[in-house]
């Protein structure tokens, strides 16, 4: 608490957010594709250096979901760099300086956006129907 924080200069975050491999062949496009919360959680604990029970509480998901969400995230990261692998965020269209407020659902990975979002409001995942979806919530850069 107290710490003084200097103003840096950082380059404005990207819109889209797409990491390109160095690739032999241009048309070879492959890669590995993160969900927004596998995103965010990264950024909240390695980023921001949140520890797991504040990381997990901004998202608004219990500690083991957390976990659970930022070791695949590794794998996936792990998977692009030993693998040469482009790394793509949902498909590349979350507008990552607006923030992001929606559902994610831990059992086919499927994530949407809903502006009247809460962690009250329970709802089924409209592509697989299953009830395991929890509050997706993430601030804009
Ligand atoms: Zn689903």
């Amino acid at each position: 608490m107290g710490r003084r924080t200097r103003m840096r200069h950082v380059k404005s975050p990207p819109i889209n957010f797409y990491f390109q491999s160095e690739r032999i062949d241009p048309l070879l496009v492959d890669f590995v594709g993160l969900t927004v919360a596998e995103f965010e959680a990264m950024r909240l604990k390695h980023y921001i250096s949140l520890n797991q029970k504040e990381s997990a509480e901004k998202m608004g998901v219990s500690q083991p979901t957390f976990s659970r969400i930022l070791d695949r995230a590794h794998q996936k990261i792990t998977q692009a760099l030993i693998e040469g692998k482009d790394i793509r965020v949902h498909g590349g269209n979350i507008n990552f300086k607006r923030g992001f407020k929606g559902y994610g659902c831990l059992n086919c990975n499927e994530e949407w956006e809903d502006e009247l979002a809460s962690q009250e409001r329970r709802t089924d995942c409209p592509k697989c129907e299953s009830e395991k979806v929890y509050y997706l919530v993430r601030e804009p850069l």
